[in-house]
């Protein structure tokens, strides 16, 4: 049978586990499986035979170069290219990779952000192949995904922590399951990330410094249409749009990333791509090829890919929902079935990541926290800043029952009947949708809401896996002490227990509300509305003791992630500053003073000839006021930046950043925006929020 071109293509450029079934012998295949799939560790001749069979593998597909692929504390990826050749002395060469160049590189780790961790001195870092990623190749390179760690061991990476709580949550939850009488081989997170964008063209980008530096438009007067015919969702996809969609897709395919959705979103301008989900650490992996690849490929339609929270005030910005679940060998643990009120092992589960989710909320509220995605949330198109978790209409009524000591009842899922015969009736799903809530149950896996567009999805996944695994640990614990009684009493009092004492963090109203921020305030649920607000908690003593006791990060290794957010908040707003004192000094002051002088000119003109010319005249004296306030803000601004960046410590310097800096930048917008609307449009510098919004 022949295959269609989707079929042919889809994961060509991944070196599969079929290639290695056909390209390895046997019994190294085996070993290898056991690697990935047991987490036994890896030996030496292993990896010789896998690297041959890679590098001629990656030949065949074009391949010239290799490089660890790895995700340093930027949370991008990086990577730097070695070629394959060997020259044999006589001016021929050999394409040679073997198994250390495999499994371990030694990049210069000194510029990466190390949160203080790394020494100049021990500049040398380390990057270790995860056979659990599979190698592909991107740009006639190919491409291993690995950790990267510090010459002493520390990791230096997004990976590193995201693997070692996928490690602490399967063996606790093994604990578990073995409660339940079961021994599955492998306990894992599935994790299927949606992805949110803009696209707008790429002459528009270029003549935007704040888009080029800093990912948002720092300037911009409100356009005359938003979002509030609400067309865009799910609306026709453009044709232009649309070809770079396919050409995304193809990519992808290819690479194995299984994009299965894609859509217009709320915002003109505005789209989304989503995968079937897979297992958590390769789930982030894809992710990030996700974004590289979208930004890449809108280049090659005239576009650019805009992935900030927030590229534009006045509409929607940008998330990324991470749709988490847990599954032991092939069953999803959080799936309830049809009795869940009878499924034991399942309300044990939700238990714990309602627990979970309640214990950790600072965390979890810390592992979104960045200086873009401040702008998201709280503002009514995302959740709220407090966490809450939303469980709908049929596990609700099986909770409260459970809390009350009453029995739940059955739900039955309703047939709805649409009064057309014609029409099939349909089953009404389990659970509504709430978009207000930041940590939903949307049938068989949680929705974590808050987690920002740009962002690399480790940090909050590693916050869930420790603390799922807590949860599990304390279950079996629980379990322990009450050896002896009957299993099933014990397990449903646990349940009962943990949502009567975790009832505060259960919402199901409208998180946008302001009644919900005062209830919450009256629940003490955290409600941390700023990066700087946030990350410090990262540092509590309870949170630097809960991530060691699961072998998730030491505590110096939490202390230089909450340093490396810390700096990288207070860089960012330090660009943000230097961009917009720069545009005003360089383009908008000139802009208006050239319109204004033009204009007066104009006017003494017709004065002259006793023409009447009062409105351009008012106009003139609106520009010259205009200029006046735009230079003063500048040179506020300039000199909050100034002090801000002296201060040496850092969080002294966000809080200055978000206290003093910020607001002196919202006063330099609005008096730049001012004039936008009373400039001639052939004096505007920049494009306006009308010229790039409507027109791809
Ligand atoms: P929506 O959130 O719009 O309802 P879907 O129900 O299609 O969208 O799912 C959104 C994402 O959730 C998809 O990436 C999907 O693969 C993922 N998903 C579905 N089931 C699971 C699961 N068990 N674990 C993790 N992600 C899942
Ligand atoms: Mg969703």
């Amino acid at each position: 049978m022949s295959k269609d071109k989707v079929t042919e293509e889809y994961g060509s450029l991944v070196f599969t586990d079929q290639d290695m079934q056909e390209r390895l012998p046997k019994p190294t295949y085996k070993e290898l499986r056991r690697v990935i799939d047991e987490g036994k560790e890896l030996n030496l001749d292993i990896a010789n035979e896998v690297a041959h069979a890679m590098k001629d593998w990656a030949l065949e597909h074009g391949a010239t170069h290799f490089t660890h692929w790895f995700q340093p504390l930027t949370g991008i990826t990086s990577e730097k290219h070695d070629s394959f050749i060997n020259p044999n002395g006589d001016g021929t060469v050999l394409m040679a990779f073997s198994g250390k160049e495999l499994v371990q590189g030694e990049p210069d780790a000194s510029s990466f952000p190390s949160g203080g961790l790394r020494a100049t001195f021990e500049a040398r870092g380390y990057t270790v192949w995860d056979p659990m990623s599979p190698a592909f190749i991107k740009d006639e390179v190919l491409c291993i995904p690995t950790a990267f760690i510090s010459y002493t061991g520390e990791a230096l990476d997004k990976k590193t922590p995201l693997l070692r709580s996928e490690v602490a949550l399967e063996k606790q939850a093994k604990r578990v399951l073995g409660l339940f009488g079961k021994k599955p081989k492998r306990v894992y997170t599935t994790i299927g990330p949606e992805q949110e964008y803009f696209i707008i063209t790429e002459d528009d980008y270029k003549a935007r410094p704040d888009l080029v530096l800093t990912g948002r438009t720092l300037f911009g007067a409100e356009p005359a249409k938003g979002q509030e015919l609400e067309e865009h969702y799910f609306g026709t996809i453009r044709p232009s749009v649309n070809a770079f969609m396919k050409e995304v897709d193809d990519e992808l395919w290819k690479l194995a990333v299984p994009l299965k959705t894609k859509h217009n979103e709320v915002a003109p301008c505005q789209h989304e791509f989503a995968p079937i989900f897979e297992k958590g650490s390769l789930a982030i992996d894809d992710n990030l090829l996700t974004m590289e690849k979208l930004k890449l490929l809108a280049t090659h339609h005239g576009f650019a890919c805009l992935e900030h929270e927030k590229p534009f005030e006045y509409v929607n910005g940008s998330g990324k929902h991470n749709n988490w679940s847990v599954s032991a060998d092939n069953e999803n643990l959080l799936e309830p079935g049809d009795d869940p009120q009878d499924n034991l092992q399942f309300l044990v589960f939700l238990a714990f990541l309602v627990a979970a989710v309640d214990d950790h909320a600072d965390l979890l509220r810390a592992s979104v926290a960045s200086a873009g995605n401040d702008h998201r949330l709280g503002a009514n198109e995302a959740p709220p800043a407090i966490i809450s978790v939303f469980l709908g209409d049929a596990l609700t009524p099986i909770v409260d029952a459970l809390i009350k000591k009453e029995q739940p009842e059955a739900h039955d899922r309703a047939r709805m009947d649409l009064g057309v015969p014609a029409l099939p009736n349909v089953l009404r799903d389990n659970t509504d949708r709430n978009r207000t809530s930041p940590f939903a149950f949307t049938g068989n896996k949680f929705e974590f809401r808050m987690c920002g567009s740009q962002q690399n999805l480790s940090d909050p996944n590693v916050v869930l896996n420790t603390a799922v695994a807590e949860q599990c640990e304390r279950f079996v614990s629980y379990i322990d002490e009450h050896a002896d009684e009957d299993f099933t009493t014990a397990a449903m009092r646990f349940v009962r227990h943990t949502f009567r004492d975790h009832e505060r963090i259960l919402f199901d109203g409208n998180g946008y509300s302001e009644e919900w921020e005062k209830e919450a305030e009256r629940r003490s649920l955290p409600n941390l509305k700023s990066t700087p607000d946030a990350i410090p908690s990262i540092v509590k003593p309870e949170n630097i003791a809960f991530f060691e006791k699961y072998g998730v990060l030491s505590e110096a290794e939490t202390r230089a992630r909450y340093v490396a957010k810390a700096e990288q908040y207070a860089k960012l707003l330090n660009i943000e500053a230097n961009t917009m004192v720069n545009m005003a000094r360089t383009m908008y002051l000139p802009a208006i003073s050239a319109y204004a002088g033009d204009l007066a000119t104009s006017v003494a003109t017709r004065a002259e000839i006793g023409v009447d010319a009062a409105a351009d005249k008012a106009t003139v004296k609106a520009l010259s006021e205009g200029s006046a306030a735009i230079l003063a803000a500048t040179d506020e601004l300039e000199a909050a930046n100034a002090k801000a960046r002296e201060l040496d410590d850092v969080a002294a310097e966000d809080n200055a950043y978000r206290d003093e800096v910020l607001p002196l930048m919202d006063k330099l917008r609005a008096a730049v925006d001012a004039m936008e609307t009373v400039t001639s449009k052939d004096y505007w510098p920049v494009p306006s929020y009308n010229d790039m919004l409507f027109y791809v």
